[in-house]
């Protein structure tokens, strides 16, 4: 039998392992989808997925890198070892609205299909479960903290309205500021206050006057968290919250200092006082892995799912999984499991998540992800080009 026949054989084998699982993963997509948990709180979506894997055969180490609901699921020793990644937070009044139901249950889906092609082929894989990515960036933290030291490469997937096998993504840092003015009566005298709601309000204008001259590609957006307390009293604080992006890190190096400018313009204009904290955690850009993403979408395009390369136009924020692709080689494709009108953390989006396309997408996701895990355990040259390329473009 000829070894491309051995590897089809292979192929048909997992997926038809993740269509006999279906109606358990449904299950447990639901069951996530029904009880959303925010950042960091995702106490019930970890214990059933750690359920699921341990149940499978991996052996589950829980609450890694000091973060209660991270966990690390591996099967098999050798190299490499292929890590897949589960996100299950949800959005404060949204619930599932981004779909981290159904990236989670694909990622255990196609870590424990994967097991078949590791028993015959050697490698390991890893179901590592990575929480918080929409507000706290967990990924970033664990990167820091070493949970992708011993991995070779980390896929996952997320659900969208297009089929793209690379997305752009941008690298972010937030930044908290507080105008600290004086009080005093705003008619019998305002000669004696110091408005920091004007600074605040300075700082928008400013910034407004900046975004005609940037990169398209940057964003700067942000709220007023504290604009005073009563309107007869000229307000002695203001507060607010503020996230910068860019394409790369330089460009968000020099961004961060012309946004910060605004903000210093603004007291000096006030007389208020400034005091303001970037955030700990930066979201890097993503750098997809061109050889991984190009399987992928060869394997997706095998189930009759079209999918592009590039995601020529679609527009992305920021993933904490750019954190990891800066480390190992890595992809974050996005599958469609809803019309294109349908925005992003929205409750449409969220009913997509529960739905039978949304259920179709995590098949499609898993059984893509598990057939490239085939193609990277069954030829040893795939995985050297897949470093190789991660290497070069350092
Ligand atoms: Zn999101
Ligand atoms: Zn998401």
């Amino acid at each position: 039998m000829g070894e491309n026949l051995n590897i089809e054989k292979l192929k048909a084998s997992v997926t038809g392992e993740i269509d006999a699982q279906r109606h358990q993963l449904s299950e447990l997509s639901l069951k996530i989808h029904a009880n959303p948990e925010l950042g960091f709180h995702e106490v019930q979506a970890t214990a059933w997925l750690t359920q699921y894997l341990e149940k499978n055969g991996f052996s589950v180490e829980r609450g890694i890198c000091e973060l209660p609901t991270a966990f690390r699921a591996s099967y098999g020793q050798g190299k490499p070892a292929i890590a897949i990644l589960a996100e299950y937070d949800a959005l404060p009044g949204l619930g599932h609205a981004c779909g981290h139901n159904l990236i989670a249950t694909c990622a255990v889906a196609a870590a424990v299909a994967s097991k078949l092609a590791i028993d015959q082929f050697g490698g390991s894989i890893l179901a590592i479960g990575t929480p918080a990515e929409e507000i706290y960036g967990g990924k970033a933290i664990m990167a820091d903290r070493g949970a992708f030291n011993n991995v070779d490469m980390a896929m996952m997937m997320q659900p969208g309205v297009y089929n793209t096998a690379t997305i752009q993504a941008l690298a972010n840092q937030s930044l908290e500021v507080e105008f600290f003015g004086k009080a005093a009566h705003a008619a019998a005298r305002p000669e004696a206050g110091i408005n920091a709601l004007e600074a605040m309000l300075n700082s928008f204008t400013a910034i407004n006057s900046l975004r005609q001259h940037i990169k398209s590609t940057a964003r700067i957006h942000g709220i007023i968290t504290d604009g005073g307390q009563a309107a007869n009293v000229v307000p002695a604080h203001s507060a607010g919250n503020f996230i910068v992006r860019a394409e790369d890190n330089t460009y968000l190096d020099e961004l961060k200092e012309r946004v910060l400018n605004c903000f210093v313009g603004a007291a000096t204009a006030s007389g208020a006082r400034l005091e303001y904290r970037w955030d700990k955690i930066r979201y890097a850009p993503m750098r997809n892995n061109l050889t991984l993403a190009r399987l992928f979408r060869q394997n997706m395009q095998s189930l009759g799912r079209r999918m592009q390369l590039f995601s020529h136009g679609s527009a992305f924020g920021s993933t904490d999984m750019g954190n990891v692709s800066q480390l190992v080689p890595g992809i974050h494709p996005i599958v469609a499991i809803a019309p294109k009108d349908v925005l992003g953390h929205s409750p449409r989006f969220a009913e997509a998540a529960a739905s039978e396309a949304g259920m179709r997408g995590l098949v499609d996701a898993a059984k893509t992800l598990t057939m490239t895990v085939v193609d990277l355990v069954t030829n040893p040259d795939m995985a050297v080009k897949v470093k190789k390329e991660f290497q070069q473009n350092k």
